[in-house]
């Protein structure tokens, strides 16, 4: 980590708030300029590199990941309160990525197009942009680094990262795994805040595209930027994902993946589930179904193996989810009390908590609270649903429980959701396959999957006449 100017902030283990977990340099211009230099001057040997010897470094990068997966997942869950059986899932998912771009990286690069000139060889190239800015959140502090890291790299870009300054911890245990894999200055890391290194990195002339997720007040920031500067930008934001229950739904099934979806991990997944819409016939039924699977889920410090729900990020995040709830309006249906046990008392928890809205567009319903707290609103068919569920800015996950196939099909085509799940878990996503929202959600790009040569790679199209 640079000086930051000799002033640090601390990034506290969430579950146990007497631990810190590292000291991050609050971070500088100097800092960020020093970092983008570093990408430029390693720019031309990488982008020089066939794309079958850069395919081989990701998978040096992967095996580097995989040989310290322990340490990686035990400081993701001290450092992020992520349940520890969920890190070890993001450090294999990260070697998952790695892998996956290794192979996009020795695939096509191009397409041969017919061109009028008779005896004219017409193509297109795809290049890389050159120097990347990515910025990232703290709750997937190796997964979402790599989803963008990786293709940029495969396809031939320097890359600047700077994480949240709340998971800098793990992104140093990843820069180590990348200086013992990678050609030096060809993946750096920035620590610090966002204003203080986040910024100013952002206006470095040699950047060429920047990939954001976070949220959706500094993703418009971030946007204003790369419009200002004529940058190829990505924002991938919040959500306020919903499921819809139909009344012939598999009311078992849709109360365990509901109840999970919005509660593990505390909810502090961009695509868990905060809203519910139940058709009003089963209402009922399925309440008291949810009820018995949230109460389930073993809250606990995540130094407990057997947590499900550990703590919130900070005391932050905890008030004003308290204050948000408190002023909201909405008729508490069960959960919300934490035990009463000194295993508490050390962290943010807060315990999973599920209301009923008073309609659809009070402001609880329409705002991304990022906590585990579920919002129930009841419609008079899918249609209705759909309908109510479409009301809010965003547009990131959804979920249909259903046994009809024609209202399944309605609702695929009028969600405004970039990921649609018919009786599943709103949350979690195959790295091959692409990702991101519609709405207030996303600029409209996707990542992962094919979608990532789209916004990592520039298209020149070259005729060479006889
Ligand atoms: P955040 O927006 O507070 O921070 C995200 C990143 O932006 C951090 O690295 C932060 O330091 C940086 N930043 C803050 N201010 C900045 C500025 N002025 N200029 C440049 N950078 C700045 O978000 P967070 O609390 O870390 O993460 C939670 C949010 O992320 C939630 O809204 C969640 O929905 C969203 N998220 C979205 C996805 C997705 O793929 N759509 C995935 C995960 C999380």
């Amino acid at each position: 980590m640079g000086d930051g100017g000799g002033r640090t902030i601390p990034s506290i283990n969430p579950s146990d708030v007497s631990d810190v977990v590292a000291l991050v340099p609050e971070g500088t211009p100097d800092d960020a300029r020093a970092a983008v230099d570093a990408a430029a001057e390693a720019l031309p040997a990488w982008r020089a590199l066939s794309g079958p010897a850069r395919a081989e470094y990701l998978h040096v990068w992967a095996a580097a990941i995989a040989q310290r997966a322990d340490d990686l997942a035990r400081a993701m869950t001290r450092e992020v309160g992520k349940p520890i059986t969920e890190s070890r899932g993001e450090v294999g998912r990260a070697v998952v990525i790695l892998r996956y771009y290794a192979g996009e990286a020795v695939r096509e690069a191009g397409q041969v197009i017919p061109s009028q000139v008779p005896g004219a060889l017409q193509f297109t190239l795809r290049e890389p942009l050159g120097v990347v800015a990515l910025i990232t959140p703290w709750n997937f502090p190796l997964a979402i680094p790599l989803w963008k890291a990786a293709p940029a790299l495969a396809f031939g870009n320097t890359v600047v990262l700077k994480p949240s300054e709340m998971s800098s911890h793990v992104a140093a245990l990843l820069a180590e795994t990348a200086a013992a894999a990678l050609p030096r200055g060809v993946f750096n890391v920035v620590y610090g805040t966002g204003q203080a290194v986040g910024t100013p990195l952002l206006r470095q002339a040699a950047v060429r595209g920047i990939s954001f997720t976070g949220s959706s007040a500094v993703g418009a920031l971030v946007a204003a930027i790369a419009a200002e500067r004529n940058v190829r930008y990505q924002t991938e934001m919040g959500g306020k994902n919903v499921v819809i229950v139909d009344r012939d739904a598999d009311l078992d099934a849709a109360a365990a993946l509901t109840a999970a979806g919005a509660m593990r991990y505390a909810g502090q997944k961009c695509t868990a589930t905060s809203r519910v819409v139940v058709v009003r016939e089963v209402e009922r039924d399925f309440l008291a179904r949810l009820q018995a699977q949230v109460e389930r889920l073993p809250l606990g410090p995540v130094d407990d193996p057997a947590a499900a729900v550990g703590p919130l990020i900070s005391a932050h995040s905890r008030d004003a989810i308290t204050h948000a709830v408190r002023d909201g309006n909405a008729e508490h249906l069960f959960g919300g009390q934490l035990p009463n046990d000194s295993r508490f008392t050390h962290g943010y928890f807060f315990a999973p908590l599920v209301i009923r809205f008073p309609d659809a567009d009070t402001p609880l319903a329409q705002r991304e609270l990022f906590g585990p707290v579920l919002g129930t609103l009841v419609a008079d068919d899918v249609d209705h649903a759909i309908a109510l569920a479409n009301r809010t800015p965003y547009g990131l996950s959804a979920s249909l429980f259903t046994r009809d196939i024609r209202g399944a099909l309605r609702y695929i085509h009028r969600i405004e959701a970039g990921l649609v799940r018919v009786n599943g878990d709103t949350t979690g996503v195959d790295p091959h396959a692409p990702f991101g929202g519609m709405k207030g959600s996303s600029s409209g790009s996707r990542e992962q999957g094919p979608a990532a040569r789209e916004f990592y790679t520039e298209t020149k199209t070259v005729q060479i006449n006889p």
